[in-house]
């Protein structure tokens, strides 16, 4: 498509996608730490998926145990820096800490998180695990996301030789190419994955399974295989116009800013955000921030039917972004390029279902259409696995093991729940890998 913003200056770039949580200084970090009440039965370990000892870990950087600290994250979160910067704090853990309750500021247990896990990078990754001996097995991970990540890691430590297969040149998945750039940039992922690479997990990038190497020779290969592959497939709005140049979908978009050459991502002057889940907030706020001039979102429900989080929400609000409500897309406009999109109105009636409102169709001039309706797994690369159950277009495991209907592949992450949270994902991935090991162990 055609460049249709203005270009900014690097120093605006930056400006736009500078942290939006800058991290706790040693002295702000302890005294967070200090407020901690130490719950015996802390709320937030609970609501966090990964079940993280959030008091445990707290406690270490109050008696400067920085490294204690790191540990106790670790062994129940792999990926624990992304996690820190990109999960919804609000409705995990910190909307659990008891200071809700006596209307204070809850502890900051994100930041906190990342204190401890950026002084574990810069300290040099030092080894805080033993590995079990050999146990002279392999698996093979598909996908390094933070599904694949998570299993490879506590696989290894577990004696299990270890290949995690990627298609892109730079690994780390959703957690180096899905999260917006003022949350977290792709360098932190890289660390992650560079700790995960330390522990002795193999990471082959550019290899496409299905393609590069088929499934059946990794079946052949290993003693076992994870499914950790994310969504990679957007749905197709289905209206005409819809493959004029300017329409583009969410997740590609959202890697081209990943790459953080900003004046190199061609952005409308005026752009239209299809759907209003946390993927769509993320490619508006980050159009605005490029530099378009007017950002919609337009959505075929209410409000209080969106699938984003209220912080989400506001954030784009606060970006600028415009939310037009009850509104659906059916035609895209345009010669060669998008022009303007074509709306009705909805409503949305308990017996009916929605339906358009007839004689409610109004014009928005836009050059850019990002599309953020939903993703799925690859259909075409799951099909191709034999015996593989799929339902609406996701992996079906049995959710006590993560196994699939072929008993040697397990899977977990978005490619089994049609996108969650990293840390969902990041918990699938240990979980799983704890299945593998007692599949194997039992035909040993
Ligand atoms: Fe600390 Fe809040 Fe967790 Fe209690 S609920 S242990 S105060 S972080």
């Amino acid at each position: 498509m055609k460049n249709t913003a203005p270009l900014l200056s690097p120093k605006e770039y930056e400006a736009n996608f500078a942290e939006l949580h800058p991290p706790l200084t040693g002295i702000s970090a302890k005294a967070e730490a200090e407020r901690c009440l130490y719950c015996f039965d802390s709320p937030c370990t609970k609501s966090c998926p990964t079940h993280i000892d959030i008091p445990g870990f707290i406690k270490k950087i109050s008696s400067d145990n920085l490294l204690g600290s790191a540990k106790t994250i670790l062994e129940s979160n792999w990926v624990a820096l992304t996690c820190a910067k990109a999960c919804p704090v609000q409705v995990l853990c910190e909307g659990a800490c008891v200071y809700n309750g006596k209307k204070e500021k809850p502890i900051e247990i994100g930041r906190l998180q990342r204190y401890v896990m950026d002084n574990y990078f810069e300290s040099g990754m030092p080894d805080l695990f033993t590995k079990a001996q050999g146990k002279n097995k392999s698996v093979g991970i598909i996908g390094s996301g933070p599904a694949g990540l998570a299993c490879g890691a506590e696989l290894t430590l577990l004696g299990y030789d270890v290949t995690i297969y990627e298609s892109n040149k730079i690994p780390g998945g959703l957690n180096s190419w899905g999260i917006a750039p003022y949350k977290m940039r792709q360098k932190d992922s890289l660390k992650e994955v560079k700790m995960i690479k330390g522990l002795g997990v193999k990471i082959k990038t550019g290899i496409r399974v299905g393609e590069a190497i088929s499934i059946d020779k990794l079946l052949e290969k290993h003693d076992a295989i994870f499914l950790g592959i994310g969504l990679s497939e957007s749905p197709e709005l289905k209206i005409p116009g819809e493959n004029l140049k300017g329409v583009h979908d969410a997740l590609s978009f959202i890697e081209e800013v990943k790459s953080e050459k900003w004046d190199e991502v061609k952005i409308g002057k005026r752009v239209a955000v299809i759907g209003a889940g946390n993927t769509a907030i993320d490619a508006a706020t980050e159009a605005k921030r490029l530099g378009a001039e007017q950002v919609y979102i337009v959505y075929r429900r209410a409000a209080s039917q969106m699938s984003a989080y209220e912080f989400e929400f506001i954030l784009a609000k606060n970006d600028g972004v415009i939310f037009l409500f009850n509104s659906v897309p059916v035609k895209i406009k345009g010669k060669k390029y998008v022009k303007e999109i074509i709306c009705k109105k909805s409503r949305l009636d308990n017996q009916a279902g929605l339906s358009l409102i007839p004689n409610s169709d109004f014009v928005l001039p836009v050059d850019m259409v990002i599309k953020a309706i939903g993703q799925k797994p690859h259909q075409d690369f799951l099909n191709s696995i034999p015996k593989l159950k799929i339902r609406n277009g996701q992996v079906v495991v049995n959710f006590k093991n993560y196994q699939t209907g072929n008993r040697k592949v397990f899977a977990g992450g978005d490619c089994i729940n049609g996108g969650k949270e990293v840390v969902n994902a990041a918990f699938d991935g240990k979980m799983a890998a704890r299945s593998i090991d007692n599949y194997l162990s039992a035909s040993a």
